[in-house]
């Protein structure tokens, strides 16, 4: 039997740009469970890993609870790791994995488990994040969103959840993570446009061609007012109060010049 590696991560450090857009992106559709990877530096010797990006991945699959990563999304990022290391001149790579849990509480099911063992196999330090969104509270009938930071720990032959420290660090919106969630709105209407293009060996009657035509329309019309404008709204916000704290320092300056 496959062991688990025993060494285990002490702590993760998830930079605030990379947490917002991982929660932008799990709040894209409470329907289906969506997934990133995480890209970062790892200190082996302290066993903390820094989460400074992340990779937004499209799907091909659209089944509820079943998210895979497949090798051409690992290299990908693994590319995107790379170029990052380069413009940054720092070792960044493949931290971990993320998803969501829609309308479900935030712990990882036995087949999370299972997958973030599988990957804890080729890399001990790997780590999963679950966002769990959309989930209501009965007894405070408010909407929650929650976050676990988890690796699997293998006790005699079973696999359990073993949870990591996590920190959120506040941190300025960097470049490559505005990207990030630039992106987002292209990822979904890529996924839309796929999911209702019509198969070369398909026949299909024009009614359903038209029935088709309409739902991808509904489709394409809810990313664009509730992915894109919100979006678009919170980033002119951002701006606005950027704009204002700059003047509030120049003033700052002048006055310290001045006295
Ligand atoms: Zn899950």
């Amino acid at each position: 039997m496959k062991m688990v590696p025993d060494k285990y991560l002490k702590k993760v450090i998830l930079s605030s740009d990379v947490f917002a857009v991982c929660i932008q992106h799990a709040l894209t559709t409470e329907k289906q469970e969506i997934m990133g990877l995480l890209i970062g530096e790892v200190d082996e010797e302290a066993c903390v890993s820094q989460v400074t990006a992340c990779v937004i991945l499209h799907r091909s699959d659209k089944q509820p609870d079943r998210v895979e990563i497949s090798p051409e999304q690992l290299c990908r990022a693994s590319m995107h790791a790379e170029q990052l290391a380069v413009t940054l001149k720092k070792p960044m790579r493949v931290v971990g994995w993320y998803h969501s849990h829609p309308h479900i509480t935030v712990w990882p099911s036995h087949v999370d488990i299972r997958t973030q063992s599988t990957y804890q196999m080729m890399d001990p330090l790997f780590v999963g994040l679950i966002f769990s969104v959309y989930h209501t509270d009965q007894r405070i009938r408010s909407n929650q969103i929650q976050l676990t930071c988890f690796q699997a720990h293998q006790r005699n032959s079973e696999l359990e959840r073993r949870e990591v420290q996590l920190i959120i660090e506040n941190s300025p919106l960097q470049g490559y993570n505005l990207e990030g969630i630039a992106n987002l709105p292209k990822i979904l209407v890529q996924e839309e446009v796929e999911s209702h293009s019509v198969k070369d060996n398909e026949t299909i009657d024009p009614v359903a061609r038209l029935h088709n035509d309409a739902f991808k329309t509904v489709a394409l019309v809810h990313i664009v007012s509730k992915v894109s404008r919100p979006m678009c709204d919170d980033l002119v916000e951002r701006l606005n109060v950027t704009n204002w704290r700059i003047k509030e320092l120049e003033a700052l300056k002048k006055e310290l010049l001045d006295s």
